[in-house]
């Protein structure tokens, strides 16, 4: 994601000039005896990464990267591949911006925060601040947070692209465009029945950072106890705003407590959730159909409405979201942080389907609908193949979408380089299409 250097005019409000040096200089507190660096005591990482599985009915190479050409290779055999090179041309003009503006006191040291109220992530101009990193943040994870390009980061602090963690409690600068309250540490008694991952996904904190938090964590998972946890003021206040986790908001389906980190092609996804089973569609890739709370949730909605529409009448063939832990998924390039799901176009009713999605059998109409419900919900981007762009452009046109429409919805025909419309080019994206979703609002650490 590019920052240009001068990005007053995402900064509606300009309350001062940035600071050329950290505005805070106070020497480093002894950080507090409790809240020693645990991050390299060695907790194990063998904590159950799903594998990444494809379906087997579908065989060989499902949802493999077959490059550009691989449209070329349709045997018959290959019907289900869901091709997917995720080339991100006309990526760049994507907005990184959060939520509202919102006034927001900034405490700056993880010991102050205690008493800082949550507040949606706050756009800002450019300012020097300083974070003291707190245990088992990862460096990029902070500049995550600040939403700051990584090396930038790095340089800023002199810090070598091998490293990648520094002393916990070191003060680290930041010019910051983004500024979410600092995570805050928080005593947690446990409870007759709490698990490590109960007790993490309560507190939006993953399960191996509660573990290190407590390290060594044997024999602690007992009631009484009393374990620290480090917390994402925004994170927990959302999921614990009410109820728990576990328990889904009436009309909703998703549980809270599911965020991404990072950027879609190089980050990870926190307590992901699954994309809940419906007849709408089917999930193909069962262990790669994880998501963010907020992702799963505009997911499901517009699936909801795709089907009110009419839809397709059958239900739509669903490739991979993201793994339950995020992260690289097989050799997609993106869908590391639970925002980006592939919707294989639908096929028109008369097409079998062991038939290769060719144009011809694409039905344009369905397609068309599901671009319209998308648009009404936090789609990012649809990559789409161009010149499939070209024939869904032309099926709309002929069935009265409006020119100021066709302009909003589909890059075609203005070339596929072209910063322009919701649907963009991507090599490799010719028999299904790819939707990103937004950042929620309580995504502190999403790159969009
Ligand atoms: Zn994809």
């Amino acid at each position: 994601m590019p920052h240009p250097e001068d990005d007053a005019a995402q900064a509606p409000t300009s309350v001062q000039a940035p600071a050329p040096a950290p505005v805070a200089t106070a020497p480093d507190p002894t950080p507090a005896a409790d809240a020693v660096d645990v991050a390299d005591a060695g907790v194990s990482r063998e904590v159950d990464e799903p594998a990444v599985e494809w379906d087997d009915d579908a065989g060989d190479g499902d949802d493999v990267e077959v490059g550009d050409g691989g449209d070329d290779d349709d045997g018959g055999d290959d019907d289900d591949a869901m091709d997917d090179d995720d080339a991100f041309a006309g990526e760049d003009d994507e907005q990184s911006v959060l939520g509202e503006i919102a006034a927001a006191d900034i405490v700056l040291d993880p010991g102050e925060a205690e008493t800082v109220e949550a507040v949606l992530p706050t756009i800002h101009p450019r300012k020097w601040i300083r974070h003291r990193r707190a245990p088992r943040e990862r460096l990029e994870q902070i500049a995550h947070r600040y939403d700051v390009p990584v090396a930038d980061f790095r340089e800023w602090n002199g810090i070598s692209p091998d490293t990648h963690n520094v002393k916990q409690g070191r003060r680290l600068r930041v010019r910051a465009r983004r500024l979410p309250p600092p995570r805050r540490k928080l005593d947690y008694t446990v409870a007759a029945g709490d698990t490590w991952w109960s007790v993490a996904l309560r507190h939006g904190v993953d399960a191996r950072d509660v573990r290190s938090y407590n390290w060594p964590y044997k024999g602690k998972m007992a009631p009484g106890t009393k374990l620290i946890l480090w917390v994402d003021p925004i994170v927990h206040d959302w999921i614990t705003d009410g109820q728990p986790p576990e328990t889904v908001d009436p009309g909703q389906q998703v549980r809270r407590g599911a965020v991404g980190i990072g950027p879609p092609d190089d980050g990870r996804l926190l307590n992901g959730v699954e994309i809940p089973p419906s007849s709408t569609y089917n999930l193909r890739l069962p262990k790669s159909a994880y998501g963010t709370t907020y992702a799963v949730s505009e997911f499901v909605a517009a699936m909801a409405d795709f089907e009110k529409t009419g839809g397709h009448g059958r239900p739509l063939e669903i490739g991979a979201m993201s793994r339950q832990n995020g992260g690289e998924i097989g050799t997609h390039r993106s869908h590391q942080t639970g925002r980006d799901v592939d919707i294989r176009l639908p096929r028109k009713p008369n097409v079998a389907r062991f038939r290769p999605l060719t144009p011809k059998r694409v039905d344009w109409g369905a397609t068309w609908k599901l671009v319209q419900v998308l648009a009404t919900h936090d789609v990012a981007v649809v990559f789409l193949d161009f010149d499939m762009q070209k024939q869904l452009y032309k099926h709309a046109k002929a069935h009265g979408a409006t020119e100021a429409e066709l302009r909003k919805l589909l890059q075609y025909p203005r070339g596929r380089g072209a910063a322009r419309g919701l649907v963009r080019h991507s090599d490799g994206h010719v028999r299904h299409m790819h939707v990103r979703f937004g950042c929620g609002p309580y995504e502190t650490e999403c790159v969009p």
